[in-house]
């Protein structure tokens, strides 16, 4: 199918809730991108921060094609060994004991986390950020700050505040007796990327504990390597009491999970549950990538080439940058004018990369992204921004 011909039919027949760019994607291999043409762009999006491996790692094929082969399909009404597998590995790389709910997305397991938290405190309010973001269906939608996602669905789910992110006096005068849980992301990501000042979780982590409320850290955008650390609050040794993971889990493929500090104990049974969750086929390419993650100590890359790129940036003095911010391979462009037409520009001269907000352009490539890629990243970024 060419191009052209892929396009057409995308736009007859999908949704239409996607405003998609005029590009048809076929192959990938590691950070770099393939339309049907065979035309290379380096890959900036990053699977929109699932592809922390890069595309297609051949680990995490291998382990899939053979998994495929041997069970694809075990509700967790039976127990796996897959998944048993799995389970053990992911808790032994957390930063904290836990119990483990797997799941199939970002969105799903916030919604999972929130139920958690509701059950475990008895308490019913939900404390979330502004330009926080945790997912589009309904619970997770009402933690997301974003007035345009929010507005066409009112009323969504009661007893949702948001405080301004970064600021521990606002964060203590909004929890309270009633407060479940505070909700954060260590680096807000859709939010424009703004990394957590020096002591806010620290800060966070006391409020809660004072007022017997649950910390609930979501780290879908920013664990498996993505910051520099394994997960993103191992930069500041505050263990939350539910963990939330997807994006990178699998290495592209659909999964989350929710990790509960193991000092709550077990979840009581039948008070939450999902089809695909602990699905074997998953657990084995999570499995997969969890061991590449760390046999190849990906974190660490993330933190070399970040500074380098972050450092490359900033040495090109733009004028129409504002600042050069980020965390690990977390980088945010925070422009004096809409990122749009950089990121239609950068398309074009083979450079995929994102918005994080209207003004911030996103770079979020794969870990394992070559020094030479990332040099022509930074030349076309500066090609594209002097115009
Ligand atoms: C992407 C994202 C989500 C939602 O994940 P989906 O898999 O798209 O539902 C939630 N939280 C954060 C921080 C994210 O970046």
């Amino acid at each position: 199918m060419s191009s052209e011909a892929i396009i057409a039919a995308e736009q007859q027949f999908t949704s239409g809730l996607y405003p998609k760019r005029q590009v048809a994607i076929v192959r990938g291999e590691g950070a770099r991108l393939y339309n049907a043409e065979g035309r290379m762009f380096i890959d900036c999006v990053g699977g929109q921060g699932a592809a922390n491996l890069g595309h297609s790692h051949p680990a995490v094929v291998a382990a899939v094609q053979a998994q495929a082969a041997r069970l694809m399909s075990c509700p967790e009404i039976f127990h796996n060994d897959e998944r048993a597998a799995y389970l053990q590995e992911l808790a032994a790389a957390l930063p904290f004991p836990a119990r483990i709910f797997l799941c199939n997305s970002g969105a799903e397991a916030i919604e999972a986390g929130l139920k958690f938290a509701r059950l475990l405190s008895g308490r019913k309010q939900i404390i979330a950020t502004k330009r926080g973001f945790h997912g589009r269906t309904m619970g997770a939608l009402s933690a997301t700050w974003e007035p345009k996602y929010r507005e066409p669905f009112l009323p969504l789910v009661p007893e949702f505040a948001h405080v301004p992110y970064g600021d521990p006096e606002d964060l203590a005068e909004a929890v309270g007796e009633g407060t479940a849980a505070v909700l954060l992301e260590p680096v807000q990501g859709e939010g424009g990327v703004r990394p957590a000042p020096a002591g806010y979780l620290e800060s966070a982590r006391r409020i809660c504990d004072e007022r017997g409320a649950l910390l609930l850290l979501d780290e879908v955008q920013t664990g498996f390597g993505r910051t520099g650390r394994l997960f993103g609050c191992e930069h500041s040794g505050v263990t939350p009491d539910i963990l939330i993971l997807a994006k990178s889990i699998a290495a592209g493929l659909p999964m989350g999970a929710v990790a509960i500090h193991a000092r709550h104990g077990a979840l009581p049974g039948g008070a939450h549950g999902t089809t695909f969750g602990g699905n074997p086929l998953l657990c084995a390419a999570a499995r997969a990538a969890l061991r590449t993650y760390i046999q190849d100590d990906i974190p660490r890359q993330a933190t070399e080439k970040g500074a380098w790129l972050v450092e490359q940036l900033r040495a090109l003095n733009l004028p129409a940058v504002r600042e050069v911010r980020g965390l690990g391979l977390l980088i945010g462009l925070e422009l004096k004018t809409r990122a749009q037409p950089y990121l239609s520009a950068l398309m074009e001269r083979g450079v995929l990369a994102l918005p994080a907000g209207p003004t911030v352009l996103r770079l979020l490539p794969p870990l394992v992204i070559s020094y030479e890629d990332l040099e022509t990243v930074v030349r076309e970024i500066k090609a594209v921004l002097s115009v």
